[in-house]
């Protein structure tokens, strides 16, 4: 008798099992559409240049593998607040804000909630768009918190559902929490614009909703990370509401595994900044203790010197640059092979993801047949596209349909 009797089995996270069948397939034009990393144009990992000239210079000041404080790296806390909300605002802002380095995004999501739970007498409703990073759902499910899902997209016309959007905000439990994927949602690819989020936030003030940005993209949608970084700016500078910023520098930097993000709360007092900031350090404390730091030496370097926040801007629009291309290029292909339906979807969206809109038997297909593999809900990430595959995989999308 084990006193883990009671443990359940739980299959493994889908992209990641994707990604591991997709290893084991010894087919030579296997494609890996489904997670959600950068590949240069011959379908490597990329390591990015500015984050290459700052590992070296690291190396040749000589690095030690000392612990870092609690809170994370100072220099890197504070230019990731300065990046996030913009020099004007964050000189503005700097007291009212709480800033804690986090385990990349996730760890920053999660942060937030241990914060949130800490500093309410009832767990407020924490509202996910439908569909979501999964994510989302057993980070706050786990803490937890009642978690409600409103509808984002519209199957049928395969574009944001505005409607329903504006409809939950208007009949959501005030105090709640809402999500927002700051820019390039992840699976859709389809963001409101600006005059659209700006109604969000006043439906949001309205109601007194906690806005909860998950900024895992920025820069990827028009490789300018202030563009990206404009519905944030919206809701802090115009509307002057408390907001929380999980940011993520695993996808924009290329440091998916060093674990480098950021939690952000902007604060509307002194005071509340000073309390946020003590009880962020408990509860990293009691969790993580103290945070990875080589990530965060790197990301400071960057984001601290000119010449390398340069080039890491050059790099951002590379990365951008060839996913427009690509989505373009793959959108091109199917029209020209005559891929039954419309396509026009793909080119409305932006960011690293494709939402191609088809149904799980052919997405099944596609996987066993032509050993092209993508999430089940047909999300493409389309940097695993490049020249050399992308018409295969038109062509393979095409024949499925016929
Ligand atoms: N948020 C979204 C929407 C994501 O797609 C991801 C990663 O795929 C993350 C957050 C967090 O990623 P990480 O924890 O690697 O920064």
């Amino acid at each position: 008798q084990s006193r883990f009797e009671q443990a359940r089995f739980i299959p493994p996270d889908a992209i990641f099992a994707l990604t591991a069948q997709y290893l084991k397939d010894s087919f030579p034009q296997k494609v890996n559409l489904g997670q959600g990393a950068y590949r240069d144009a011959d379908g490597k990992p990329w390591l990015l240049p500015s984050v290459n000239k700052a590992r070296q210079t690291l190396l040749e000041q000589g690095l030690n593998h000392e612990y870092l404080p609690i809170l994370g790296l100072s220099t890197f806390r504070q230019a990731a607040a300065e990046l996030l909300l913009g020099p004007e605002l964050f000189a503005q802002r700097e007291n009212k804000i709480a800033t804690c380095q986090s385990l990349s995004g996730t760890g920053a999501l999660h942060l937030a909630g241990l914060l949130l739970k800490a500093c309410q007498n009832r767990l407020p409703k924490v509202y996910i768009p439908e569909p979501t990073w999964s994510n989302h759902h057993q980070v706050f499910d786990s803490l937890g918190f009642p978690c409600e899902s409103f509808k984002y997209y519209d199957h049928e016309r395969k574009d944001m559902d505005i409607d329903s959007y504006y409809s939950m905000l208007k009949q959501a439990e005030p105090n709640s929490v809402v999500i927002l994927h700051a820019c390039a949602h992840n699976p859709t690819g389809l963001d409101p614009s600006k005059e659209q989020w700006r109604e969000i936030a006043h439906l949001m003030k309205a109601r007194n909703l906690f806005p909860l940005f998950d900024a895992a993209y920025l820069g990827f949608n028009s490789g300018n990370l202030d563009e990206d970084a404009f519905a944030i700016r919206l809701f802090i500078r115009e509307m002057e509401m408390e907001a929380g910023v999980c940011v993520s520098f695993a996808k924009n930097m290329g440091l998916y595994g060093e674990r480098i993000g950021c939690f952000l709360l902007a604060n509307n007092s002194k005071q509340t900044a000073v309390h946020t900031q003590s009880m962020l350090e408990m509860l990293q404390r009691s969790e993580v203790s103290n945070p990875p730091a080589f990530g965060a030496k790197i990301a400071s370097l960057i984001l601290g010197r000119d010449d390398l926040r340069q080039m890491w801007y050059a790099d951002m629009f590379t990365m951008s640059d060839r996913l427009r291309w690509m989505r373009k290029a793959l959108y091109d292909n199917l029209v020209s092979l005559g891929a039954p339906g419309s396509w026009e979807h793909l080119i409305r969206q932006s960011g690293m993801f494709g939402f191609l809109g088809l149904p799980p038997d052919i997405v099944l297909e596609l996987r066993e047949t032509y050993h092209v593999y993508m999430a089940d809900n047909s999300r493409i990430s389309i940097a695993g596209l490049n020249e050399g595959n992308v018409e295969y995989v038109a062509r393979s999308i095409t024949q499925c349909l016929l």
